[in-house]
Parts: C-alpha cells; sequence; structure tokens
C-alpha cells in the first residue's frame, strides 16, 4: 500500500499554509490571483512552484507520513515541471521548475528504497529521466467520449521504459465499456489503472488471459494501432504485434458484443503479410506468425 501526494497542490485549510503556502504559490500572469485546482466542486489545493519553500514543506510532510506508517512505496501525481513568473522564485526571474521536480523524485526514490514502489502521474509529459526511476506510469488522464483502438497517445508505449497504466476516466461506465476499455489498453502493452469499485469482469479479462499476458514479455518490440505497421478492415477489432528477430505474436481484439471475422495484415520490412481470423465477442487471440 502506498500514499498519494501532489506535487503541486497545498490545500488551504492545511496546518502552516499561512505561513508557507502564500509565497511558495506557482504564479503565470502577472497581477493575477494563485491557481486552484477543483474536481467538481471539490478544491485539492494551490498550484504551488517547486522552486520555493514548497520543496522543503511537501518533502518534510511526506517524512512525516513515511516515518509513522509501514508504507511501501510513494504515488505521485503531477509530476510535471512548469513555468511560473513569481518575483520570490528564483531571484525574480521567470523559471521551469523541472529541475526540482527531477531532484524531489530523486530524493522519494531513495526513501521508497530499492523494493518500494514509485508511482508516477505523467500525462502529457512524458519524461526519460522520470520514467526511469517510476515503478509504474500512471497515464492518459483524460476524459474519454469514444473507445476505439488509436484512443491513447504515443506515449502509453513509446518509450516503455516502466509499466503503464492508464487512469479509468469514465465515471459511471458499465461493465462492458471497461471491458472495451482495457481490450484498447492491452493493444497499447497497458493495463487499467483499476479501483475496488470496478466489476469482476474488468479484472477477468486478465486472470483469464494470464497465460498470454506472460507470452507478451517474451518479445522486444511491439507497435500499436493507429502506427500504420498492423491493420484491420474493421474499426472496431484493434490490433497489435509484439515480435523479437522474425517471430512475432499478433494481438487481434474485439470491441463489439458479437464475433466477428474479418482480416489483418502486417506491413513490414517491405512485405506485406496478411490473414484472416475469428474473434469472440469482447476478447482478445492471439496468432503466432512467421516474419
Ligand atoms: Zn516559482
Amino acid at each position: 500500500m502506498v500514499p498519494y501526494f501532489s506535487v503541486k497542490e497545498y490545500h488551504p485549510e492545511a496546518p502552516d499554509f499561512e505561513k508557507f503556502g502564500p509565497p511558495s504559490t506557482r504564479r503565470v500572469v502577472e497581477g493575477e490571483a494563485c491557481m486552484e485546482t477543483f474536481f467538481g466542486t471539490s478544491l485539492f489545493g494551490i498550484q504551488m512552484c517547486l522552486e520555493s519553500d514548497w520543496f522543503k514543506v511537501r518533502k518534510k510532510s511526506i517524512q512525516v507520513v513515511m516515518d509513522n506508517h509501514a508504507f511501501n512505496g510513494l504515488y505521485f501525481d503531477w509530476c510535471m515541471g512548469l513555468e511560473c513568473i513569481n518575483p520570490e522564485h528564483n531571484h525574480g526571474k521567470r523559471h521551469w521548475d523541472n529541475d526540482k521536480l527531477l531532484e524531489f523524485i530523486e530524493w522519494s526514490r531513495a526513501l521508497a528504497g530499492d523494493k518500494g514502489k514509485l508511482y508516477l502521474h505523467l500525462t502529457n509529459v512524458p519524461s526519460l529521466a522520470l520514467e526511469n526511476m517510476g515503478d509504474m506510469i500512471l497515464t492518459e488522464e483524460t476524459e474519454y467520449f469514444d473507445i476505439f483502438p488509436e484512443m491513447f497517445t504515443p506515449h502509453v508505449h513509446f518509450l516503455n521504459i516502466a509499466p503503464r497504466s492508464i487512469c479509468v476516466m469514465l465515471p459511471g461506465a458499465t461493465p462492458v465499456q471497461l471491458r472495451k476499455l482495457a481490450l484498447v489498453t492491452l493493444l497499447h502493452h497497458a493495463t487499467l489503472c483499476v479501483d475496488v469499485g470496478c466489476p469482476q469482469s474488468t479484472f477477468d479479462l486478465y486472470n483469464d488471459h494470464a497465460k498470454d499476458l506472460a507470452e507478451f514479455t517474451k518479445y522486444e518490440h511491439h507497435t500499436a494501432p493507429g502506427e500504420g505497421i498492423v491493420r484491420t478492415d474493421s474499426d472496431k477489432v484493434g490490433m497489435s504485434l509484439y515480435w523479437k528477430g522474425n517471430k512475432g505474436l499478433i494481438v487481434l481484439a474485439n470491441l463489439t458484443e458479437e464475433t466477428q471475422d474479418g482480416e489483418w495484415s502486417i506491413r513490414m520490412n517491405g512485405k506485406i503479410l496478411c490473414g484472416m481470423a475469428e474473434v469472440p465477442a469482447l476478447d482478445f487471440i492471439t496468432i503466432p506468425v512467421e516474419l
């Protein structure tokens, strides 16, 4: 179990906010008030800048929690360097707090220890340095308007330094919607960041296919939908491909509630391979291929 912390937010009702909060706020427009972040009508906190005393305050508060509880790691939201013009920071010069962010995560990595886990939120802000320190990258924390094979950003799989988990941003989602989302997620070599409220059918996908998922890790390369290497003749059946040398493994995921028959193709090394497959409703299959 790990505790959640925001790297950038400080709640105004927190002890010592009056002392440390106002001088440490992030400012982006001269003369304008500090920035508040909300979820619905609930205030998460005021945005802070790490090029200020907030750096020490945040570390101290984390140290207190870790000294008093047996957590085995840390979970951080807002892992992003941001610009700030607060004249009380950085000798009054406009600045970006990315260096402090890296220093902060390095400190957190050491605090979590070799066996501790570090979970980092990195939606829209890919970072090689941060990913090298993370055990799990939480990404795609964005509202979805449709579920389809190409719905995610390339960040989900193009670095692949640490495992990826997709944030489920579907309030009130039905079991079918969650199952579809889990299937698209697998096409991108990631898993869903499911919570205890998710129906069993979401977990069943992983449990029922544990053997297939273990196979994925035996390959060196992966391509996701929308990258131009693999395609199907249906926008409701997504395809990805793992390969190592000339050994490949096709993954076909059916996002509909009916069995689908169709064609798949691979365009690689100047060759086109194609074939037909039947994929069960709301499920996926794998097919070994010689490339
Ligand atoms: Zn600042």
